[in-house]
C-alpha cells in the first residue's frame, strides 16, 4: 500500500495476508475519490439533505454563567440518526457504490454503528448483514429491531467472549471471503489502514463547521475544545480543524468506568500501553502478558479497549490532554444538563461534559469552551432510570 497510515510509531496494517489486497482496493478508491469534485458534491448534498447538516452551534446560558465561562456545544445529537455516526456511514457507503460493491457488511456492539450503517442500506438499498455478538443481541434488543426494520440481516456471533470483539473478528473473517461483492463499513477511527484515515476524513466536517461558526458568531476560536473518546471518531471529527491552533487546548476525555483503581473502565490512553489490536498499532488496554482486557463503561459507545492511532499520536505529542471521567460523574452531568439547559445528552458525550467544570477553572468569562454533544440520550433513559435505582 502506498501510504501505511502511520500517525507516528502507531497506525499501520497488522491483518492476515488474505486482507491486505481487500484493504489496498479500500485505499486506492478513497485516494481516488476524495479529492473528487463530483463525489464529494454527493457527500455533501446528503449530509445537508439527508442528514441535515449543518448542525448547530448552541450556547449554554445557565452553565456559562454558573461555570464562569462560555460554554457552547456542537450539536451532533440533532443530526438525522442521533449521532455523528451517520456522515460517517453515508461517505463509506458511497464509497462503496463507486467501487461497484453489491453488499454491505458492519460489526456492532451496543448496535449504534450496526443501526447507522442499516440506515443507510436503506438509504442506497443495499443489502446489508450486521456482525454482533449474540450476548449483545440479547442485551440491544431495541437496536436489532431498528436494524431489522432497515432491513439489514443481524447474524448472531457465538465465538469468544460473544460481544464487539469476536463480532469484528468475524466481520473480517465473512470480508476476506466475500471481498468482491462486499464492503465493510468500519465504526470509528480505529483498525487498519485506511480506516483510521478514511473515517477521520468523512467525520472532519464536524469541526470544519465548528470552527467557522465561532468565528462568525464570536470572532475568535474556542479557548479549548472538548470531546469524548471511545475509538476516537467524534473526537478526532472536531480536533482535525483546531490542530494547527497552537493557542486552542483540546481535551479528549475516556470512561474511567466504575474507577481507574477498580480496574473496571476502558481508559486506553490515560491506562493502557501501545500494543496490537484489530490489525493496528495503538494504545490499549492490556494485562503485564500482553493480554488484551475487556473495557468497561457505562456508555456502550466507549466501551473499547483499544483508541485509534492518531490518538496515541496526539497523546504521546501533547496536543491533545486525555482525562478519564468516571461513570457517576457522567450521569451527574446526563442529569446537569438536561435539568438546567433542557438537552438530553447521550452517555458517550455526558463524560465530555463531566469534564467541563474542571476545565472552567482557568478560563474567563468570554473564553468559548467548545464541546462535541456527539448524541443525542434517547437510548439511554432505560440505562440510567435502572442506574439511578441502583445507585440510590
Ligand atoms: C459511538 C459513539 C461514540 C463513540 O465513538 P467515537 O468513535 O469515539 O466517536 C461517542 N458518542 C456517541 C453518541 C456514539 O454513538
Amino acid at each position: 500500500m502506498k501510504n501505511l497510515g502511520k500517525f507516528g510509531m502507531y497506525g499501520g496494517c497488522y491483518v492476515s495476508e488474505l486482507l491486505i489486497p481487500v484493504l489496498s482496493e479500500v485505499e486506492a478508491a478513497f485516494l481516488q475519490y476524495k479529492d473528487d469534485p463530483e463525489f464529494l458534491e454527493e457527500f455533501h448534498t446528503l449530509l445537508k439533505d439527508f442528514a441535515g447538516r449543518p448542525t448547530p452551534i448552541t450556547e449554554l446560558p445557565t452553565l456559562s454563567k454558573e461555570l464562569g465561562c462560555t460554554v457552547v456545544l456542537k450539536r451532533e445529537d440533532l443530526l438525522h440518526g442521533g449521532a455523528h455516526k451517520t456522515n460517517n456511514v453515508i461517505g463509506q457507503a458511497l464509497l462503496a457504490q463507486r467501487m461497484g460493491k453489491t453488499e454491505l457488511i458492519a460489526e456492532t456492539g451496543a448496535g449504534q454503528h450496526g443501526v447507522a450503517t442499516a440506515m443507510v442500506g436503506a438509504l442506497f438499498n443495499i443489502p446489508i448483514k450486521i456482525f454482533m455478538g449474540s450476548k449483545d443481541i440479547e442485551r440491544q434488543r431495541p437496536n436489532v429491531q431498528r436494524m431489522e426494520l432497515f432491513g439489514a440481516e443481524v447474524i448472531p456471533v457465538e465465538s469468544g467472549s460473544k460481544s464487539l470483539k469476536d463480532a469484528i473478528n468475524e466481520a473480517m473473517r465473512y470480508w476476506t471471503a466475500h471481498s468482491s461483492s462486499t464492503y465493510y463499513v468500519f465504526g470509528t477511527v480505529a483498525g487498519p489502514h485506511p480506516f483510521p484515515e478514511l473515517v477521520a476524513f468523512f467525520q472532519k466536517v464536524i469541526g470544519e463547521e465548528a470552527r467557522a461558526q465561532c468565528l462568525e458568531r464570536y470572532g475568535k476560536l474556542p479557548h479549548t475544545v472538548c470531546a469524548c473518546v471511545g475509538g476516537g471518531s467524534n473526537a478526532i471529527g472536531i480536533f482535525r480543524a483546531f490542530l494547527d491552533d497552537k493557542n486552542v487546548k483540546l481535551v479528549g476525555v475516556e470512561p474511567a468506568g466504575e474507577g481507574i483503581a477498580t480496574g473496571k473502565h476502558g481508559a486506553a490512553l490515560c491506562e493502557g500501553r501501545p500494543g496490537s489490536l484489530h490489525g493496528s498499532y495503538s494504545y490499549c488496554l492490556q494485562d503485564s502478558d500482553g493480554q488484551i482486557q475487556e473495557a468497561h463503561s457505562i456508555s456502550a459507545g466507549l466501551d473499547y479497549p483499544g483508541v485509534g492511532p492518531e490518538h496515541s499520536a496526539l497523546k504521546d505529542s501533547s496536543r491533545v490532554q486525555y482525562i478519564a471521567v468516571t461513570d457517576k460523574d457522567a450521569v451527574e452531568a446526563f442529569l446537569m444538563l438536561t435539568k438546567k439547559e433542557g438537552i438530553i445528552p447521550a452517555l458517550e458525550p455526558a463524560h465530555a461534559i463531566a469534564a467541563i467544570k474542571q476545565i472552567a477553572t482557568s478560563l474567563k468569562q468570554e473564553d468559548i469552551l467548545l464541546v462535541n454533544l456527539s448524541g443525542r440520550g434517547d437510548k439511554d433513559l432505560d440505562h440510567i432510570i435502572s442506574y439511578l435505582k441502583n445507585h440510590e
